[in-house]
């Protein structure tokens, strides 16, 4: 360990703890202890600080204990004439520079100054864009200060499949805006999340990125969160809530939290420009977790000692990086933090003219940035796989069929269709519907291309920026070309695709594909728990979660929504040892709650002897455990004889007196609770939801997004109960927030849970 580094980290902890308490003790006298604090949308209260303390902050007078034993854990600065191994004291100086920071930003949330303003931004994410009624956006002029727990959670799923192989935390300003784009592109290129924050004399890599017109926000994994170093705590605060959400570990075990993130949590803080006394003592608090840190500058190192997996600290002179430019030293930076911190990264190859990854699937095109789209309001789109004969398919063939886009004015938009065939010796039919879903991610996977829906309801925008580029109709043909083959490789040998814009042809097809989108709904339709005899695990989440299965069958998919029963099927086929596994049902135990000796013997095997019996249909009695990436909540309220289902997406208050923040801290971490359960969205309208415990009559309470975004399914679900009003006899957290209420609208609107058997 440098004398130098440790001498500036110790510093700049005693400055920050000092600052911290200076501004602690104003805001006291101002605004009193009793002034509430807390980061938006979060379950975690100071995240960092719960993680590592055990501390729950709720007001400003419970800061003072924390800001003292932050102030206790710095260390005098050593002297010249003394040799000691400094690591200890330097750590130490990290963990209360974290703690001092995380106080100073939940001050500045007391007075409103976080997320930081800054004029005339926009933040790209949100689900507010998902459809061509509503091109709603984001122009708030904030920066995005802490990432919520919602969107912690609908990424878990891409973390942890590997789909996002980890983050980056840079803190600074790059030598050019060039080189700022540079950088986060071949971090976006390989799927890397990456947080933004700090300055070099007042200019921030924010400020690049702004000015070269980068989207930042959830929607392009790069999240700006404040122009000062003090913001990179929201990466310590992330990473803590990890460990707290996927992990199943509980507040103040903070040296396991931090072996956690040591262990799988693939992250790394980029330093760009000068590091002063600040930057060495935030380094010092990353270094807790694990994370390495590379600086572009001439910096003394440290070598390794155990911390972190590699080196902690590496200075890799921008100026001395070999590379005939600067794009290419940029390149070469991000590569050798990749290496020092050993994350592994798989980088599609998709030879089309624009960046690719899936960095870039959430991406928007805006109206204003749009060259042409497909499908929407003014045309129409649909995508088709099918399977063929291996000799009916030439591989890498890619037709198009009528004008392309060129003709077209600016802002326009042209009937399209995507003809997809494949052919494999592994291939079924039953995996048609499952390859065809991808076509959305694969499509967005494009920088500059949006994607949205799918089947005869597809929306595909090219942006101006995409088109100037060169892409081309053939792109598409390309880019699903080149990833069925890297992603389904084990069952399509052959993939060929035709883009379709003659009309004539196009109708063709469209009445082909609808015939067999209709013959696919009867499939699934007919496709019943009792007429099949294996479900498939699912244990994809013990990287996060360690005894978590999901037991997934045809009527009930994967909690997260993203794995139903065909889909873990095809992923059996291609991969036989990965994730999903065959679970032969054998003898059925009890047909109403849904044992199986199958089913039973693998949760058992699944969760290490965690869980003992499944039950499959039923919330009461042995539900399903939870990872920490459910689509949904589902709680017993026992005062109405029914449950409430909460949506990830709400952020309100429900009647069991807990947001869905709070709830899930219940409901996650593998444990079976009997009364909660996380679960798809999809299963909601499954005649399986709750089978056991009255079924979908159950339901007294509902987020009113869930009612929106799926009211069709909804209403076919209150027919099937027989009851067609049923849906608007559910409350929502527009009308109902307390018990109450609750129990007054069940009795107005003759709730039919009302009139059911006790649920226990
Ligand atoms: Fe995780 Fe279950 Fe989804 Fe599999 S199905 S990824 S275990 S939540
Ligand atoms: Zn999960």
């Amino acid at each position: 360990m440098s004398r130098y580094i440790a001498t500036r980290a110790m510093r700049g902890a005693n400055a920050l703890v000092t600052e911290a308490e200076l501004m602690l003790s104003r805001a006291l006298k101002e605004k009193g202890a009793d002034t509430p604090v807390s980061f938006p949308n979060t379950a975690y209260y100071l995240p960092t600080i719960l993680g590592m303390t055990g501390k729950t902050i709720e007001k400003l007078g419970d800061l003072q204990p924390i800001i003292k034993y932050a102030r206790d854990l710095l260390h005098p600065i050593p002297a010249f004439s003394k040799w000691t191994p400094y690591l200890g004291e330097t750590l130490d100086s990290g963990m209360a520079t974290l703690l001092a920071a995380e106080t100073i930003e939940a001050v500045r949330f007391a007075y409103g100054l976080q997320p930081e303003p800054m004029p005339g931004f926009k933040l790209s994410g949100g689900t507010s864009f998902t459809s061509p009624e509503n091109e709603g956006e984001n122009l708030d002029g904030h920066l995005n200060g802490p990432i919520d727990d919602i969107q912690l959670r609908s990424w878990g799923i891409q973390l942890v499949d590997g789909r996002m192989p980890g983050f980056a935390a840079i803190v600074g300003c790059a030598k050019s805006n060039a080189v700022a784009v540079k950088i986060v592109r071949e971090l976006q290129r390989r799927n890397i999340l990456t947080f933004l924050c700090g300055n070099v004399n007042g200019r921030s890599i924010i400020h690049q990125l702004q000015e070269e017109g980068v989207e930042l926000g959830y929607n392009t994994f790069t999240v700006p969160f404040g122009t000062d170093t003090i913001s990179a705590i929201y990466a310590l605060g992330f990473a803590t809530r990890s460990a707290l959400t996927f992990g199943g570990l509980k507040p103040g075990m903070s040296r396991e939290i931090l072996l956690y993130n040591k262990e799988r949590v693939f992250a790394f803080v980029l330093a760009l420009g000068e590091v002063d006394d600040l930057k060495y003592a935030a380094a010092a608090g990353a270094i807790n977790f694990g994370f390495p840190v590379i600086a572009d500058t001439v910096i003394p190192e440290i070598l390794p000692t155990g911390v972190t997996t590699y080196e902690h600290v590496v200075s890799m002179p921008f100026n001395a990086i070999e590379g005939k430019d600067d794009l290419e030293r940029a390149e070469q930076l991000v590569q050798k933090c990749i290496e020092v911190r050993g994350v592994k990264v798989k980088v599609s190859n998709v030879d089309v003219p624009v960046p690719y990854g899936s960095a870039f699937e959430g991406e928007v095109v805006r109206k204003t940035d749009l060259r042409v789209e497909f499908g929407g309001k003014h045309s129409r789109a649909f995508e088709f796989l099918q399977m063929a004969k291996l000799d009916e398919v030439t591989d890498g063939k890619i037709d198009v069929v009528g004008s392309d886009f060129s003709s077209i004015p600016p802002q326009g938009s042209m009937d399209m269709g995507i003809i997809i065939k494949v052919a494999g010796r592994q291939m079924q039919q039953d995996f048609e519907p499952v390859l065809e879903r991808q076509v959305h991610y694969f499509v967005n996977g494009a920088s500059g291309i949006q994607h949205v829906g799918q089947r005869d309801i597809a929306w595909i925008r090219i942006s101006n920026a995409a088109a100037d580029k060169g892409f081309s109709l053939e792109s598409f043909g390309k880019i699903l070309h080149a990833r069925f083959h890297e992603d389904f490789g084990a069952i399509v040998d052959k993939v060929q695709v035709t883009i379709i814009t003659e009309p004539t042809l196009h109708a063709e097809w469209l009445e082909k594909a609808r015939v067999a989108y209709d013959f696919r709904n009867k499939r699934l339709a007919d496709l019943t728990d009792n007429k099949v005899d294996e479900f498939y695990s699912c244990t994809l989440c013990q990287s996060f979660a360690p005894n978590h299965v999901c037991v997934v069958s045809p009527e009930r998919l994967g909690l997260c929504g993203a794995y139903n029963w065909l889909d873990c099927k095809a992923s059996f086929s291609i991969n036989p040892t990965g994730p999903n596994q065959p679970i032969k049902l054998g003898k059925q135990l009890d047909d109403r709650k849904g044992y199986w000796q199958g089913t039973n013997d693998y949760a058992n095997i699944g969760s290490h002897g965690v869980v003992q019996e499944v039950s499959m249909y039923s919330i009461m009695e042995n539900p399903m455990t939870a990872c920490g990436c459910f689509e949904c909540i589902v709680m017993l309220i026992p005062e109405a004889n029914g449950v409430m289902v909460v949506s990830r997406e709400d952020t309100s208050m429900t009647p069991a007196g807990m947001t869905f923040s709070t709830l899930a801290g219940v409901a996650g971490g593998g444990m079976q609770t009997p009364g909660v359960m996380g679960v798809g969205k999809f299963y909601l309208i499954s005649p399986k939801f709750i089978s056991a415990d009255g079924g979908f009559k159950r339901v007294v309470w509902m987020s009113s997004v869930l009612k929106q975004t799926m009211q069709d399914e909804f209403k076919a679900v209150c027919e099937r109960e027989g009851d067609p009003d049923l849906l608007d006899r559910i409350a929502d957290e527009r009308n109902v927030t307390t018990v109450e209420d609750l129990l007054a609208w069940l009795e107005a609107h003759n709730h039919p849970a009302m009139a059911m058997e006790p649920m226990f």
